[in-house]
């Protein structure tokens, strides 16, 4: 039986039985995988903490190709992001980010460009820093990386670049419609001008440098309800740890 080895991030985790665990990991070489770790609840398991959500592993895993459910073989920690778990603020974002990873891919499809970001993105969670806008980055790149970038130039009707002061925004389209071609074209949102600029910044802002990024408190929010949206209307509900992450927004 082939063995695959690979860097992943541990997504989730759930309970198999009162011995094995049923992991979710998003793998460097061949995607999100499913595997079976045989023993990981006993108490002296040889996986250790490597198979808890968010560390980044060095995984061992076998199991016949194209089939469902893989058996982990050897898990190693490359980073248990312990700075990221030390900070509720920085713990809850990263849940979010990777409980949105888990729903926006399915498995078995190899992606390292998407593999990169994600763990770049946790690196750049920064207990001093507010992490709002990096997380919208992180919404409107890895949708972009997976294929559902909203079209943000030009009107998605007359392909025209919008001249008046906001556009109206079709997230059944994924994509603007300028003023004029508003009519007999229902939209869900409408963006100001100066909001579509911010949000086309984010989606090529350098990651690195997010922390330069400036944006008015008013703009930001906007900026969330958008982004937020699109989400939902990829996903069709909620992610669990969506209302966490605001209790403790708002409450702080
Ligand atoms: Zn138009």
């Amino acid at each position: 039986m082939p063995l695959f080895r690979t860097r992943a991030l541990v997504l989730k985790v759930h309970y198999l039985s009162d011995t094995d665990k049923l992991v979710t990991f998003f793998t460097e070489r061949y995607g999100k995988v499913k595997a079976v770790a045989k023993g990981a609840r006993r108490l002296k398991s040889r996986y250790g903490a490597s198979l808890e959500p968010l560390t980044l592993v060095s995984l061992i895993y076998f199991g016949k190709e194209h089939q469902d459910l893989f058996r982990v073989n050897q898990c190693d920690i490359v980073s248990f992001h312990q700075e990221i778990r030390d900070s509720l603020d920085t713990f809850f974002y990263a849940l979010y980010f990777i409980e949105l990873l888990d729903s926006l891919t399915a498995e078995g499809h190899c992606d390292t460009e998407v593999f990169a970001f994600a763990t770049a993105s946790l690196e750049a969670l920064n207990p001093e820093q507010n992490p709002e806008l990096l997380c919208r980055i992180f919404e409107l790149r890895l949708l972009s990386l997976l294929g559902y970038r909203p079209r943000l130039e030009q009107c998605v009707k007359c392909r025209k670049f919008p001249r008046s002061h906001w556009v109206g925004f079709s997230y059944n389209s994924q994509g603007i419609f300028c003023a004029p071609c508003l009519e007999g074209n229902p939209v869900e949102a409408r963006i100001k001008l100066g909001t579509l600029q911010y949000l086309k910044r984010l989606l090529t802002h350098d990651l690195q440098r997010w922390t330069r990024l400036k944006i008015p408190k008013d703009t930001e929010q906007e900026l969330e309800q958008f982004t937020h949206r699109l989400v939902l209307a990829r996903l069709g509900r909620e992610l669990k740890s969506y209302p966490l992450l605001k209790q403790m927004t708002q409450s702080t």
